[in-house]
């Protein structure tokens, strides 16, 4: 069998992998044992005989193995996913053998490295090896992590994006022994990454990299190179610097997958924007943040409201102690402030009500989020109720599920309310930032939305006379 690669000494460090510092911690403690193998043996501490990292895609789990291999000065032995899409038991069989022979001709330790191991062995979903192939496969790996000891030299190495599919006796004791997670990166490692592949070029002079970091949020280190790339092809031989805005064209054709395109009615425009800044109002009033608000066609969204990712920790950030409360993870998330994230949903459909008096049909994701967010507060019992009392083991009865479908509906004409009070408040006030993001190409950043603030409050009686006259179709003028 011919294979692409046989293998490589890698070159790659501990110091080439941005952020990540508490997983750089744990894995420097597995390159100091194999480093120094004898005298943890002689101390009674187990050698691993298998790594495994796990995580979503593009996060650098490659990196890590490559670096243990480097910081160790061991040879690498690649099985490449796309390697496990025909035949991969032989092409791992392969992989061994090349790897056996090699120590056995050098007596150098070596690193079999699998990448996507869940392609090689997999169960199903009631946790079975899922066919003949895995079942091969994991009888393989089992004899490999019995018989391969550190002091045979060779250390197996795996990574998978779907931890949950690999066998349960892979994972046990004594098999793969050591589990890492590298999760996507958190705001420090996004801007450790993002001034790596930045890399001081001049076109990113203005940016201040901190608060780019704060619009990444949910991009792997994969993503955030391909941000970088794709940044420099846009406005590099247009512009001699960028500002942070130009970076939110880039990142929301990231993330939602297809270009940007301009509305060509301006009226249609108008009509998104008095949704988007309905988001916009209410999220200030809770969070004391707009999001980026933009009235761009992206696929069949026709419009969005963005929120930067906002770490809480962080006392020093600037741009964070302006934000007292935050639109937290779902995990940490308090009722309260779960409660204030449904009215910011129904933002939407309350710059609908309060600027056009209608309903667009553009709400199902609004309405999807709120519904989504109160069935969490009900199973948790947030609301008062003992829900699963309810719930026999046959699943919800009639009783609940009417009992639950008039709580939903008093909730969300409850919280639908409360953020059309915030909007009708704010009333002249929106119309002016909708006039704001009109002229401005229908794109405004969380920030440039807050100075627009500023400059209303400073003008604030001449200006909500001008607006108060005006309905937001007379902006197309
Ligand atoms: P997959 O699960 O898709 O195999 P992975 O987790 O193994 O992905 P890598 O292949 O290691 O990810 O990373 C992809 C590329 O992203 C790297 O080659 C590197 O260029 C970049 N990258 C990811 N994380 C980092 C990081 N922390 N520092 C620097 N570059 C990074």
């Amino acid at each position: 069998m011919k294979r692409k690669q046989q293998s490589q000494a890698s070159t790659t460090l501990l110091k080439d992998i941005c952020g990540y510092e508490e997983e750089k911690i744990e894995v420097q403690k597995i390159i100091s044992l194999l480093n120094d193998y004898e005298k943890y043996d002689q101390q009674g501490v187990n050698i691993p005989r298998g790594l495994i990292f796990q995580g979503p895609p593009g996060t650098g789990k490659t990196l890590f193995a490559k670096a243990i291999a480097g910081e160790c000065h061991y040879n690498f032995y690649t099985v490449f996913s796309s390697e496990l899409d025909e035949n991969p038991l032989a092409t791992v069989k392969q992989v061994f053998k090349d790897a056996e022979a090699y120590v056995q001709e050098t007596n150098k330790p070596s690193i079999v490295y699998i990448d996507e191991i869940d392609k090689l062995v997999y169960t199903n979903n009631y946790g079975d090896l899922a066919d003949t192939d895995s079942r091969e496969a994991t009888r393989f790996l089992l004899q490999k992590l019995d018989e391969t000891k550190l002091k045979n030299k060779i250390l197996i190495v795996a990574s998978t994006n779907e931890y949950r599919k690999i066998p349960e006796a892979l994972l046990r004791s004594g098999r793969f022994d050591k589990k890492i997670l590298i999760d996507l990166p958190d705001v420090e490692s996004r801007e450790a990454i993002l001034n790596y592949y930045i890399n001081n070029h001049p076109l990113f002079k203005n940016i201040d990299v901190s608060k780019l970091a704060l619009k990444t949020g949910g991009m792997s280190g994969a993503d955030i190179k391909t941000l970088i790339n794709n940044t420099l092809l846009e406005y590099v031989t247009i512009k001699e610097h960028i500002e942070l805005d130009d970076f939110i064209k880039i990142i929301n054709e990231m993330n939602f997958e297809t270009i940007g395109k301009q509305w060509k009615s301006a009226k249609t425009a108008l009509e998104i924007l008095a949704h988007e800044v309905g988001h916009a109002l209410v999220s200030y009033e809770f969070f004391k943040t707009f999001g980026t608000v933009s009235a761009i066609k992206y696929g069949y969204l026709a419009g969005s409201t963005t929120f930067d990712d906002v770490e809480e920790d962080d006392d020093d950030h600037e741009f964070l102690e302006e934000i007292p409360e935050s639109r937290k993870p779902d995990a940490n998330e308090t009722l309260e402030k779960c409660l204030n994230n449904i009215c910011v949903a129904f933002g939407g459909m309350a710059g609908e009500r309060v600027y056009l008096n209608e309903h667009s049909f553009g709400n199902g994701g609004d309405l999807s989020e709120v519904c989504g967010r109160i069935s969490k507060i009900s199973d948790v019992g947030g609301f008062g109720f003992y829900w699963s009392r309810e719930i026999d083991d046959y699943g919800a009865s009639e009783r609940w599920r009417n009992k639950y479908h008039k709580h939903t509906v008093r909730l969300c004409n409850k919280y639908y309310r409360k953020s059309i009070r915030i909007v009708k408040k704010n009333k002249a006030f929106g119309l002016y930032l909708i006039d704001e993001i009109h002229q401005n190409n229908d794109v405004l950043s969380a920030e440039a939305l807050k100075e627009k603030r500023q400059y209303f409050l400073q003008h604030k009686k001449e200006l909500t006379k001008k607006y108060k006259k005006l309905h937001v179709l007379d902006l197309k003028n």
